[in-house]
């Protein structure tokens, strides 16, 4: 870094590495065309979609109405409960800058857990305080709770990206509460229809600081879209659009996702679950017969988590096959542990027969 950018840069950017997504580990170039990427919780599905370059040459709305419109009656809540944004990622993000003070405020995590809460609270220097799960992934609400009047955000993921575990309905009610006066409760639902009957949606009307995120990227299989809501109180979204930029959702964008939320866009959503989560019970069983493997946490999203003592051999070989999956054995209580998106038919039956072929080698030296 040249001195002039190293005397520049913000103070709390300095020990900061950026996030190292799935896309950044593996700059593939290229490359990518013979690769399968089940690293990233993405669709196996691209769906086609039409477009209309009629009003190109206009800013889009702040807040596409139809869009808005669809979501909230998708999510069973009103239009002013809903906040369109850039992806998920960018809700985090507004959350902190609306309702943190930089150098000042903190919110709380619960790892292992999704990494955008840290880095967004990092790059907006915002404290973190944190409350780890528990052995069996459930939430350690008397941890939780001891940082009344200490944080301003707790986030709380459900189904929680890496271990696949819903939270429970007692737990969440009794930190929602805890912190009825003094937080604001942001449940992560990005991997949400996997779980439907889970959804707080329908709570909002009875704890006034529950936050829910949600996103396109997932089940919609929309990663590439960029398009997330936060559903909240008015009071919450209107806080949220005076940080949030002005033309936020690109035109091409709104018309994908308003298509997306179509009945037939609906159906087709209905129709992909389905199959990712007979796709799902079938990698799992297939991984369970491993002696090698233990299947860690759940499957309520669209992944496995697994633990194996060759966790690096086994990535590595993985990758020399062109086969990209997820190493989490960085995060808390998950050493030696590997997550893997549910693909598609093709894309799993690779992976299984790649994983067969890997132990059978080790066992053929050993
Ligand atoms: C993928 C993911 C997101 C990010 O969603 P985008 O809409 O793509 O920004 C947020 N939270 C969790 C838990 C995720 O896994």
């Amino acid at each position: 870094m040249s001195e002039l950018i190293d005397k520049l840069v913000c103070e709390n950017l300095k020990g900061l590495t950026p996030y190292e997504s799935a896309r950044r580990l593996f700059s593939v170039g290229d490359g990518g065309q013979q690769q399968i990427w089940l690293n990233a919780n993405e669709s196996p599905f691209a769906n086609e979609y039409d477009l209309d370059d009629a009003r190109l040459n206009r800013y889009p709305d702040c807040q596409p109405q139809g869009v808005l419109r669809k979501y909230a009656g998708y999510a069973s809540v009103l239009p002013e409960q809903t906040l369109v944004t850039r992806g998920a990622d960018e809700g985090i993000e507004l959350l902190i800058r609306s309702f943190c003070t930089p150098g000042k405020d903190k919110i709380l995590i619960c790892p292992p857990t999704y990494g955008m809460y840290a880095i967004s609270a990092e790059t907006c220097n915002v404290g973190i305080v944190k409350a780890p799960l528990k052995q069996d992934f459930s939430l350690d609400v008397e941890a939780i709770c001891a940082s009344k009047d200490e944080v301003n955000l707790v986030f709380i993921c459900s189904p929680n990206n890496p271990t696949g575990t819903t939270v429970d309905t007692k737990q969440l009610r009794a930190v929602l509460e805890h912190f009825a006066d003094s937080a604001l409760v942001v449940v992560d639902e990005a991997y949400i229809e996997f779980d439907w009957q889970h959804n707080w949606a329908s709570e909002l009307k009875n704890y006034p600081n529950l936050v829910i995120l949600r996103t396109l990227s997932k089940a919609f299989a929309l990663a590439g879209l960029r398009c997330g809501f936060t559903l909240a109180s008015p009071d919450i979204i209107q806080t949220m659009l005076k940080v949030i930029a002005p033309y936020p959702i690109p035109d091409p964008c709104a018309q994908i996702a308003q298509q997306a939320l179509t009945e037939k866009g609906l159906d087709r959503l209905e129709t992909q679950i389905q199959f990712i989560a007979q796709q799902r019970s079938n990698v799992k069983k297939a991984l369970s017969q491993f002696q090698q493997i233990e299947l860690i946490g759940d499957d309520k999203a669209n992944f496995i988590l697994f633990r194996t003592p060759s966790k690096n051999q086994l990535m590595k070989f993985l990758v020399e096959h062109g086969m990209l999956i997820r190493d989490q054995s960085k995060q808390l209580n998950l050493d030696n542990c590997l997550r893997v998106t549910v693909g598609n038919e093709q894309q799993n039956q690779r992976l299984i027969s790649l994983i067969t072929t890997f132990f059978e080698l080790q066992e053929a030296t050993q």
